[in-house]
């Protein structure tokens, strides 16, 4: 029988299959130990069989051994022997001398058998009679001082001994279909009983739309496996309804972001159309059109570059960038823009770390970082960046002197459109989407970015990453190095 019949004949439900191998083994081991029983007792019943046929020629042998003497054996014999008796009398090359009633009639290929039986002294052979039933027959010989010795020969069916195993070999057959059908009946139940919470699971699970996505499904089944299959679908639910409410909140920002300022060029364009302007009025109009145009499309690719980033699909030209180069040009072009505000961006380099990545994108984070400490710093302070090589590790930490973050935004921070103070974060010209992009680099990066701040002192944000020798084989840069505070200045 093919693979493919054989797939399409095991049954499909786990229950039946449970009950199916169960039966099966069942059946295999009944089915050796019915061997096992009737082949021990048809042996003790046919060695038992014999030893009373070689009883009976003997004691046969003893009670007439003086006919068995005498030179006419046949007539002694025939007034002696009673007719049931299955006893024949030969020579052990000769003829038969006495043969009575009760011995069966023989068909030729069994007559020969039993005269070279005799002929060979063998003691006991198998043979048929003229309906073909098996015979048992024993042989001995009774020597006589002065004359040929005589062989006698006695007679006994094996039918007796085949019928008692037949009965012995349907009995068992009768116990074992028995013992299946009930073993069918309790290992379908048993199953049944055994596999009833994963139908519960499975109708709870089916219930659990994304309108009801916090229920949550009842551990303790009595079973340890299927207590482990709850809390782990559990444990992914509360991941799915994680995401679930990320996405949602994400794309009511997104709007939000988008709308306000659509909402503000919709509100210039009004106030040009109300009533005719001086050409001040409207230069001043088309100023505020344009701010408006460059937050829209800062936001729209930042919303890009975070989507691409999620998907990871910003890495495909990874190659060696020299970190501390990297962020040496970084510090340049921060200092221009911190110029205004007289901040100063001091650098410290301190080795030279070599990451694998892309360029484009490691600045990115850095400027990133570089902006915002810029941003939030009061004028005339000072924005520090180190970088080194911690235990083969590469580090950048940017710290700056500026307003710090509260505690309870900290664990936030870097979601999506998250900002401590949204009125002022908004009017410094930031997305909201800048240190989301920034963490979904570092993480595509195979690093790790962790940030201490305290209020009214400063923030220190620290980017780890693996070395570039290292970046091939480790999974990620070490977690638990710990980020310095701001005021280690
Ligand atoms: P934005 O574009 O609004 O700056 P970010 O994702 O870069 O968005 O930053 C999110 C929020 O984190 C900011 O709105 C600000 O509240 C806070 N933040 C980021 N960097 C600093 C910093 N160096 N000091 C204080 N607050 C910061």
């Amino acid at each position: 029988m093919s693979s493919a019949i054989l797939a399409r004949l095991r049954p499909r439900s786990l229950r039946a299959r449970l009950t199916f191998w169960y039966l099966l083994t069942l059946s295999g081991a009944l089915g050796a130990l019915a061997v096992f029983v009737f082949v021990g007792q048809a042996r003790t019943s046919y060695r038992e069989l014999d030893r009373e046929l070689h009883v009976r020629l003997l004691g046969f042998v003893a009670d007439h051994r003086a006919a068995l003497l005498t030179l006419d054996v046949a007539s002694v014999l025939a007034n002696e022997v009673a007719a049931e008796v299955p006893v024949l009398v030969r020579q052990a090359t000769g003829p038969v001398l006495f043969r009575s009633e009760g011995f069966p009639s023989l068909d030729w290929a069994s007559a020969r058998a039993a005269a070279s039986a005799a002929r060979d002294r063998t003691p006991l052979i198998t043979v048929a009679d003229i309906s073909g039933a098996p015979l048992r027959v024993a042989t001995t010989v009774v020597p006589r001082p002065g004359a040929a010795s005589l062989v006698v020969q006695l007679a006994a069916s094996v039918a007796p001994v085949h019928r008692a195993l037949a009965r012995l070999g349907l009995g068992m057959m009768l116990f074992i279909a028995a013992v299946l059908a009930v073993a069918s009946y309790g290992g379908a139940f048993i199953a049944r009983r055994a596999l009833a919470p994963v139908d519960e699971i499975v109708r709870r699970v089916q219930r659990i739309q994304a309108a009801q996505i916090s229920e949550r499904l009842a551990v303790r089944t009595g079973s340890d496996e299927i207590d482990g299959l709850v809390t782990t679908l559990n444990e992914m639910l509360d991941r799915i309804e994680g995401s679930l409410h990320s996405a949602r909140r994400f794309a009511a920002d997104a709007s939000h972001e988008l709308q306000t300022p659509l909402a503000a060029m919709r509100g210039a364009v009004e106030v040009c159309l109300r009533a005719d302007r001086t050409p001040t009025d409207y230069r001043a109009l088309a100023a505020d059109l344009l701010a408006e145009t460059e937050r829209l499309s800062t936001l729209i690719r930042d919303l890009r570059l975070l989507a691409l980033a999620d998907r990871g699909q910003i890495l495909e030209a990874a190659e060696v960038v020299d970190l501390a180069g990297l962020v040496s040009e970084c510090c340049e072009i921060a200092s221009a823009m911190a110029e205004e505000k007289q901040v100063l961006v001091e650098p410290f380099i301190r080795g030279r770390p070599m990451v694998l990545g892309s360029p484009l994108h490691l600045r990115r984070v850095v400027l990133n970082l570089l902006q915002n400490a810029i941003r939030y710093s009061p004028a005339a302070s000072r924005v520090v960046v180190t970088v080194a090589r911690p235990h083969g590790h590469a580090m950048v930490m940017v710290m700056d002197h500026g307003c710090g973050i509260e505690p309870q935004d900290l664990p936030h921070i870097f979601e999506p459109f998250y900002r401590s103070d949204p009125a002022r974060a908004r009017d410094t010209g930031g997305s909201g989407l800048g240190l989301a992009i920034v963490e979904q680099i570092v993480r595509l990066h195979r690093g790790t970015i962790k940030l201490t701040s305290v209020p009214g002192r400063g923030s220190a944000f620290v980017v780890y990453l693996p070395s570039a020798t290292a970046a091939a084989g480790s999974p990620s840069a070490d977690p638990h190095l710990a980020a310095p505070t701001p005021s280690q200045d």
